[in-house]
């Protein structure tokens, strides 16, 4: 799989002593929600063809922890669209890994039996809005009331559940108040998510809405009580006295964890990426196909991976300039 020269003991470090051992895949570039955030045009998503087999993603994931991965997150677009979903989950569960999942929440009442059989714990549901009618202008879809349900399911089921809702000002940052309560009788982390650019999300810093202004916004309302960070986490989290769940920001852009960073990304087209805001990618799955070396391709991508957001900070940070990083959807997250 690795071909004959493999460093495998080695671990994936890259130049700066950063140990990569979490992996994101992306499974599919295929979603039923169309977010505005993430995709806004609706029918922008690649061929179904170029897209990696159920079995290529298996044995890309035993590649992977063979290399010393220790966690891999399956993501999309939309994960559970995926028609081989169970299979993917089946396989990969049985790797020495932990293993999570990201998702809409759409479809999660048709998986809750395997994701539980598989001993898959930890559940990352995105939501954006607690009011229906503007959940549907967000996402485009009429699929509140059965995300919503999934959802509180999925917490009585006993999985742990983070709500991650991506914070944009002028549509949804008079909801922050609203989304921390829930913490108080719900055994969940709800995160707020810094808005970030992509190629088509229409993303300009006058619609974001920082972690000083979350921060603030929260304080205004709650004693909030700091919550000591773990190594590797790259969110924040506080807690309202006695209530039962968490709260966490995610502020990628205005507070970055690039040097915690342990990420590596696979993108459903067999391509990776070494940093979120990389732009250059490495092509793992032609090399597989023809039964090369993996290891060196892999290697090749983390040595040059940049410091800071793929060397493109200024411009994420500052400026409204276009932005030809790859979209969300297809990225994974
Ligand atoms: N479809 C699944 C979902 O929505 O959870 C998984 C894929 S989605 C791309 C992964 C995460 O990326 C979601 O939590 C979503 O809110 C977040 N996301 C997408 N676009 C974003 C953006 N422009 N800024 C910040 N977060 C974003
Ligand atoms: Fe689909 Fe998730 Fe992107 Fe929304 S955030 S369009 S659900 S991939």
């Amino acid at each position: 799989m690795f071909g004959k020269k493999t460093n495998m003991n080695n671990g994936l470090v890259d130049r700066f002593g950063r140990v990569h051992d979490y992996l994101r895949l992306s499974i599919t570039n295929h979603c039923n929600f169309a977010c505005t955030y993430c995709k806004p045009d609706d029918k922008n998503c690649e061929k179904s063809g170029s897209l990696l087999l159920a079995e290529e993603l298996i044995e890309l994931s035993k590649a992977f922890v063979q290399a010393g991965i220790k966690k891999i997150r399956l993501t999309g677009g939309e994960p559970l669209l995926h028609k081989d979903f169970e299979r993917i989950i089946e396989e990969i569960s049985r790797l020495p890994v932990e293993l999570a999942v990201t998702t809409n929440g759409y479809f999660l009442d048709k998986y809750f039996n395997t994701l539980k059989r598989n001993g898959v714990q930890k559940l990352n549901i995105s939501l954006d809005s607690l009011k229906r009618e503007r959940f549907k202008t967000i996402t485009q879809r009429n699929a509140f009331d059965r995300v919503l349900a999934n959802l509180i399911l999925a917490i009585k089921l006993g999985f742990e559940v983070k709500l991650n809702a991506v914070i944009m000002k002028g549509v949804n940052e008079d909801e922050i108040i609203d989304f921390a309560r829930i913490t108080n009788n719900y055994n969940l982390t709800v995160r707020f998510i810094e808005f970030m650019p992509f190629k088509t999300n229409n993303w300009n810093l006058g619609k974001t809405f920082s972690r000083s202004n979350i921060l603030e916004t929260l304080q205004k309302t709650f004693h909030l009580i700091s919550m000591d960070p773990v190594a590797g986490q790259t969110a924040e989290y506080y807690k309202i006295p006695d209530a039962k769940g968490k709260i966490g920001l995610i502020s990628t852009l205005s507070h970055p964890f690039c040097d915690e960073c342990n990420r590596i990304r696979v993108m459903a087209d067999g391509k990776m990426k070494n940093c979120l805001f990389g732009n250059k990618e490495y092509d793992l799955i032609t090399p597989y196909r023809q039964g090369k070396n993996l290891f060196d391709v892999i290697h090749e991508s983390l040595a040059s991976k940049n410091a800071m957001h793929g060397g493109n900070h200024p411009m994420h940070k500052n400026s409204n300039a276009p932005n030809q990083n790859r979209d969300m959807f297809s990225i994974g997250g």
